[in-house]
């Protein structure tokens, strides 16, 4: 099928806009998908496209756009073909190297954003720290929001860090990036808000599948997922201020295994948040008094 749509679209060969849409069909790609490829190659939006759908593509779009729908074929995500992503109104480069923000992970940027300007905002430079900050996303979309802040975002990939460099450079925002696996290049520092997205999925888990373009090591942990998780959350108390809290974002399933980690260690008010479809997807607490002298 892949075959049929390259010889379609062959650069000797003219080919509308309307032509291209029917060869992403016969080669199983979403027709929503083969109209954004021809939008980023038009620069043009949808609305246009639907009105010039005889249009000629250009022999440089056509061979762009015949590479875009064999790789989105194969089951490659369009903002690894694209090279960007868009999370909370900040665009994004993303690339194999880190996984694609999500829009579920909105729902922990806007809790951690929430803080800051209720129970935190007496703190005049908030330290705020991104465990696995991958792209930057969380990191990036905190900073840009309350630029007070003093961010840290922490990797273990030096790749992903520099994917975090280039989209802070190219946003102009500041962030104190930093190699390591969770807390533990952070020694001696305290945060008055953690958030993370690490990886929850288990071993073997059915869904792996359809995610298998991006980093396995920024999705599947031990112990059913929570291994991870649990791990952050451990370490948590010697590294965050008086007060401070944790944010963690986990499979829809998961929320009561993290509930109860945070209050075995220490955690008070501690509480879920659910995601854009409804699900239990982010949970966290802040750190009690009780822990405090650990
Ligand atoms: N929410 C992602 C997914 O299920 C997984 C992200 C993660 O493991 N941190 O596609």
């Amino acid at each position: 099928m892949i075959d049929t749509a390259a010889s379609e679209a062959r650069p000797t060969e003219s080919l509308s806009i309307a032509q291209a849409l029917t060869s992403a069909a016969a080669c199983g790609v979403d027709r929503l998908d083969a109209q954004w490829m021809l939008e980023k190659l038009f620069g043009q939006p949808r609305t246009w496209l639907i009105a010039h759908d005889d249009a000629l593509l250009s022999e440089d779009q056509r061979v762009r756009y015949t590479h875009w729908i064999s790789r989105r074929a194969a089951g490659e995500p369009l903002a690894y073909l694209f090279g960007e992503k868009e999370f909370h109104g900040l665009q994004l480069r993303v690339g194999p190297h880190v996984l694609i923000p999500r829009p579920d992970t909105e729902t922990l940027v806007e809790w951690g954003l929430e803080l800051l300007m209720g129970e935190l905002s007496a703190i005049v430079a908030p330290q705020v720290v991104d465990l696995g900050t991958g792209s930057g996303a969380i990191a990036l979309a905190i900073k840009r929001r309350w630029a007070t802040a003093a961010v840290a975002a922490v990797d273990l990939a030096a790749s992903a860090l520099e994917v975090a460099r280039s989209n802070a450079d190219g946003l102009g925002l500041t962030m104190d990036l930093v190699q390591g696996s969770w807390w533990s290049a952070l020694s001696g520092r305290r945060f008055h808000l953690a958030l993370s997205n690490p990886p929850y999925i288990a071993p073997g888990d059915e869904h792996l599948a359809a995610l298998r373009y991006e980093p396995q090591s920024a999705l599947v942990s031990g112990e059913n997922g929570l291994s991870d998780l649990h791990e952050i959350i451990d370490d948590a108390p010697d590294h965050l201020a008086a007060g401070g809290w944790l944010l963690l974002e986990h499979g829809h399933d998961q929320a009561e295994a993290v509930r109860q980690r945070l209050c075995v260690v220490g955690f008070e008010n501690v509480q879920t948040r659910i995601d854009l479809t409804g699900r239990e997807r982010c949970s966290g607490g802040r750190l009690g008094t009780r822990s405090l002298d650990r």
